[in-house]
Parts: structure tokens; C-alpha cells; sequence
């Protein structure tokens, strides 16, 4: 236990400084979702691999249909369909004088063909007028052809999406370090990448502490309350990007504790605890976390530590095992937890992903309350907060209780009122971090 009072900015790097991103792996496209990529991803095939119509209507040769017109319409020959997944015009046919075939959207521009019309710029073969659709040509007789009236020129390369306009072979399609959102897995996908090379997703494990914790479902006897740690921070953790998995509430027994973080240490890039850090009789987590899979080596890599905010004092943080997993200690109070989450452990799992950016984003508002807050001198307090972005004003949710969890559940923001300060007015500007 260090005898020095910490920052939160200071305990705040000293995990970064630690926390490194992990090695990358070849991830199935499905699954590399919120990952960041390691690797140039080049296209090696054009978008749109070919030339093709963006609409529905009749692929031409651009002097059939100049000086076309509603009175004057281009009268073609419908040599037959071509349909998108067709590779061009039946038996390889070209689109000669005074000719036309029918197409569809996303198929292939046949050969001797210019421009699309699109059918409503024709009478849709009917001989009926300007159509909103087309007659199946597919069903005419073998041999015949019918004809289509246009009613409008067409300059070359209208309707068509030109082969490579999207990207061509070669391009840059994604650049290392981009995050693969949707759009970029549509991306990878459409140039035919099946897998990436990425930071996989850390894998965090949750523990919560505690003889008086009973999971929800179960009744509640005397002296008991449900977990609720474990829960919230396994779906924090997952927000964060993070595969968490929430291993439940361990009995205040030092020996049960260690033997359960030592299971788990398998399956964990990171290790996050709640409760059992502060000073009480109680407090196991500091007891056996002292030697977890290090035996040889008593009073390993975890640090107590007592920082200058509020909630949130008492922190842990060091690693554990022959793989000097990270691991941090949280206090219990659920808002204490929550908010350390936010602080410290959020961070470290974008860390992990590899990401450039690990912070929440942070606005100026102005803090709307009827009378002024008083904040703990020496501490860096995070009130719950609600934001109103119109207006740029952020109102406290409950109050400074750090056992507080409905006015956790109304919060969007936390407000931060610095150490140096003891009072803050209505209106003030305050620092806001968001956390939606
Ligand atoms: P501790 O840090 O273990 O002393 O816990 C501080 C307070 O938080 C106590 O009132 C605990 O009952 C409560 N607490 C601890 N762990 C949890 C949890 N997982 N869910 C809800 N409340 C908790
Ligand atoms: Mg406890």
C-alpha cells in the first residue's frame, strides 16, 4: 500500500504507461467488428468490378437515341434481357445499330452498348406510351424480338456505373489503424476480403466481492443486497469494445478470491474487482491479491492505493500471474465502481484495442442549480450529471452518495469539479465528461 496520495491523473497514466495494446491476430470479417486494423488493407479488384447499369431500362448505343423525343421516339430492336449475375448478353451478343436489350439494375453494360435509358424514359416494349415498367422480353417467342420506343437521348455512360469508380485495384481501401466500424466491413467485404488483421477485442473478467451480494433472481434474506457491480460493469466493459465475462460475486474469503481470479486468469487480457479495497475488517481483495499464481513471490504486482478524488479513494491496480495480466482493483460502492470504471478501466481496455483515442469526449457547460455545490478541498470530485446540448447547461443527478445507483441510471455526464475547488456557483462553466 503506497503511503502517497495519488492523482487521478497520475494513476491515470501510471495504467496507460503499463496497459500495451494487444498482438494482433487474423480475424473472420464477422468478427472483426470495433477492432482496430494493424495492416494496409489494398484493394486487389475494382468497385464496380465492371461496367453496369444503376437502373432499370434498356441498354443503347448513344446515336440510336440522339434527338429522341416523346413525338419522335427512337424505335430499337430488344435483342433479349440482360440481368444482374449475367455476363452480359446471351451466347455473348453485341448491341448493334438500331438495337437494344433490356437490363436491370447492377447488370453488366453488354457489349456495343453506350448508355442505359432508363424505362421510364421509354414505352417499356409495350407500344403502349412512357411506362413505369418493362414487358418480360424472356417470355417473348425463341427468335423474336420486340421493340422498345425511347423518348430521350442519352449521352455516353449515363445510367452506367463505370468499372473502378469506386476503387481500383491497388488503392488504399482501409489504412492501419482505422476502427472496423459497419461501413467497413461492408467495405472489406465488397473487395472480397474474408478475414482482417486486427487487434482482437480484450477480454475483460469482472469479479465482484462481497458475503452480503446475492445474484438478482434470488431472494433477498437480511443483510443482503444483489450485486449489481458485477452486471454493470460486465456491460460497461463491453461497451468499451471489450468480450467481458462476469464471473459474479466471490465471498468476503481471501483464499475463495484468489482460487477464482486464478481461474479466470486464462481467459483474461484484463482483470477488473469490485469492493474489498477499502480499510474495513473485511476487505479481502488486498489480502489475496497479494500472491495470485506468483507464489514464490509474496506481495506481487498489485499497488493499493489511496487517490485524491471522490468517489473513488481507495484504487488497485498492478498485475497478476506468470503473464503479469493487468488487474484492477475497484472500491464497492456501486457508484465508486461505476465512475472508476469510466476513469480508469475504459481507458485501459482501448488501450488494449489498440485505439488512438481511449478518452470519453469532454464539453464545457455551465451547471445549472439553485444553490452553489460544495466539492471535498483536495479532491477531484465526479458528480452525476444530465447534459442538455442545446442549451450547453449540465444539471446534478442526485446527490454526492456514492451509493446513489438510480441517479447513476438518470446521469449521461459526469461533471467535474477540480481539487483546488470547494465551491461552485450556479452557472458556472464546469468541465462535463460524456459517457453517451
Ligand atoms: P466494500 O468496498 O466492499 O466495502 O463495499 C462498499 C459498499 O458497496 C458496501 O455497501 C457494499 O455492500 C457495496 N457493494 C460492494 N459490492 C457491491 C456489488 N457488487 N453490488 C452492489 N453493491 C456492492
Ligand atoms: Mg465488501
Amino acid at each position: 500500500m503506497s503511503s502517497t496520495i495519488w492523482s487521478v491523473d497520475d494513476h491515470l497514466a501510471d495504467i496507460l504507461d503499463a496497459v500495451k495494446p494487444l498482438e494482433p491476430i487474423e480475424l473472420q470479417l464477422a468478427d472483426a467488428q470495433g477492432c482496430v486494423l494493424v495492416e494496409d488493407v489494398v484493394v486487389r479488384i475494382a468497385l464496380p468490378p465492371f461496367d453496369n447499369s444503376s437502373m432499370d431500362g434498356y441498354a443503347v448505343r448513344v446515336a440510336d437515341v440522339t434527338g429522341a423525343s416523346e413525338e419522335f421516339p427512337s424505335v430499337l430492336t430488344v435483342l433479349g434481357d440482360v440481368a444482374a449475375g449475367n455476363d452480359g448478353l446471351p451466347g455473348g451478343g453485341v448491341v448493334g445499330p438500331g438495337q437494344a436489350a433490356r437490363i436491370m439494375t447492377g447488370a453488366p453494360l453488354p457489349k456495343g452498348a453506350e448508355a442505359v435509358v432508363p424505362v421510364e424514359w421509354t414505352d417499356g416494349g409495350t407500344g403502349e406510351g412512357p411506362a413505369t415498367t418493362m414487358r418480360a422480353h424472356r417470355d417473348a417467342p425463341e427468335g423474336a424480338s420486340g421493340e422498345v420506343r425511347v423518348y430521350r437521348a442519352a449521352t455516353a455512360g449515363a445510367h452506367v456505373r463505370a468499372s473502378g469508380s469506386d476503387v481500383k485495384p491497388g488503392d488504399l481501401a482501409l489504412a492501419a489503424g482505422s476502427v472496423v466500424g459497419p461501413p467497413q466491413v461492408g467495405l472489406l467485404a465488397a473487395i472480397g476480403r474474408a478475414t482482417v488483421k486486427v487487434r482482437p477485442r480484450p477480454r475483460v473478467v469482472v469479479v465482484s466481492t462481497g458475503s452480503e451480494l446475492v445474484q438478482p433472481g434470488e431472494e433477498l434474506a437480511g443483510g443482503q443486497i444483489y450485486d449489481s457491480n458485477s452486471y454493470a460493469l460486465t456491460a460497461a466493459a463491453r461497451d468499451a469494445g471489450a468480450l467481458s465475462y462476469r464471473v459474479g460475486a466471490v465471498t468476503d474469503d481471501a483464499e475463495t478470491l484468489r482460487a477464482t481470479i486464478e481461474d479466470q486468469l486464462i481467459r483474461a487480457d484484463l482483470v477488473v474487482t469490485t469492493g474489498g479495497v477499502s480499510v474495513g475488517a473485511y476487505d479481502v481483495v488486498k489480502e489475496a491479491l497479494s500472491s495470485v499464481g506468483d507464489e514464490d513471490e509474496p506481495g506481487s504486482g498489485i499497488d493499493f492505493r489511496t487517490l485524491a478524488m471522490q468517489p473513488g479513494k481507495p484504487q488497485g491496480f498492478g498485475s497478476i500471474g506468470a503473464e503479469h495480466i493487468p488487474l484492477m482493483a475497484l472500491p464497492g460502492n456501486p457508484v465508486s465502481a461505476y465512475v472508476s470504471f469510466e476513469l480508469f478501466v475504459r481507458p485501459a481496455i482501448r488501450r488494449l484495442m489498440g485505439l488512438e483515442e481511449v478518452h470519453r469526449p469532454t464539453v464545457r457547460a455551465a451547471l445549472t442549480t439553485s444553490e452553489a455545490l460544495s466539492s471535498p478541498a483536495g479532491k477531484r470530485q465526479f458528480l452525476r450529471g444530465s447534459y442538455d446540448e442545446v442549451s450547453g447547461t449540465v444539471v446534478p443527478v442526485g446527490g454526492s452518495g456514492s451509493h446513489l445507483i438510480a441517479a447513476l441510471a438518470r446521469a449521461d455526464a459526469l461533471i467535474v469539479v477540480p481539487e483546488d475547488v470547494t465551491s461552485v456557483e450556479p452557472g458556472t462553466e464546469t468541465e462535463v465528461v460524456l459517457l453517451r
